[in-house]
């Protein structure tokens, strides 16, 4: 079966590859022609995550699946969410991002966090959703050089090291995106 992963992302799109069952032909945006962004409009990372997948659906014809990611932080009332990629402005700049996140959080002493991805799949136009959460705390100063986003202030619970000390194996088995990724492989594997 052809399966489409709505990115544009490569690394990505090899990782997941790699993991995927034999009688799924994994294909990218860019394998089917889908050159642009597809526009992530949504008010929460669910929406975000199906109006990828129905974007790929309704105009490509190919069963699909999307991921959508964002850091709740909760003295920031779950900001920054759905717009964790833009947070301190457009150009999705990392660092500023965990800057501002820092700055926000100054003299707070709840930093109670979690990051949620949501992978919305479309299989002969039926919706699946699956959730990975990883709960932990955002840290006072960046710690660790891995990763990306806001690894570098983000310890998941029962662990003495941000996500950026850890290697990717390491990650993969307690991260968000991992758990909701073997959500979805489980059910592919069905
Ligand atoms: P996306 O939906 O996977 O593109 O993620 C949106 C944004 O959330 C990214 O640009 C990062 O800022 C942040 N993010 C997502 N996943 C992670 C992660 O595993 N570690 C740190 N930041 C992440």
């Amino acid at each position: 079966m052809k399966l489409v992963f709505a990115t544009h992302n490569q690394h990505k799109f090899k990782e997941i590859k790699a993991l995927m069952p034999d009688y799924i032909e994994l294909l990218s945006l860019d394998d089917i022609g889908c050159k642009n962004e597809i526009e992530e409009t949504g008010e929460t990372i669910d929406q975000n995550a199906v109006l990828k997948v129905q974007h790929v659906n309704d105009n490509y014809n190919y069963n699909c699946f999307a991921d959508d990611t964002g850091l709740e932080i909760d003295e920031l009332g779950n900001e920054p969410g759905v717009y964790s990629a833009r947070y301190a402005g457009q150009e999705k700049n990392d660092e500023a991002n965990i800057q501002k996140a820092l700055k926000n959080l100054e003299g707070k002493t709840n930093r109670n966090a979690r990051f949620k991805t949501v992978i919305a799949l479309i299989i002969n136009d039926q919706e699946t959703l699956f959730t990975g959460i990883c709960s932990g705390k955002i840290t006072t100063q960046k710690k660790g050089k891995k990763g990306f986003g806001y690894d570098p202030i983000f310890q998941p619970d029962d662990f003495n090291k941000t996500f950026a000390e850890m290697t990717q194996a390491e990650k993969n088995k307690i991260s968000h995106r991992g758990k909701a990724m073997k959500q979805l492989l489980d059910y592919l594997s069905k």
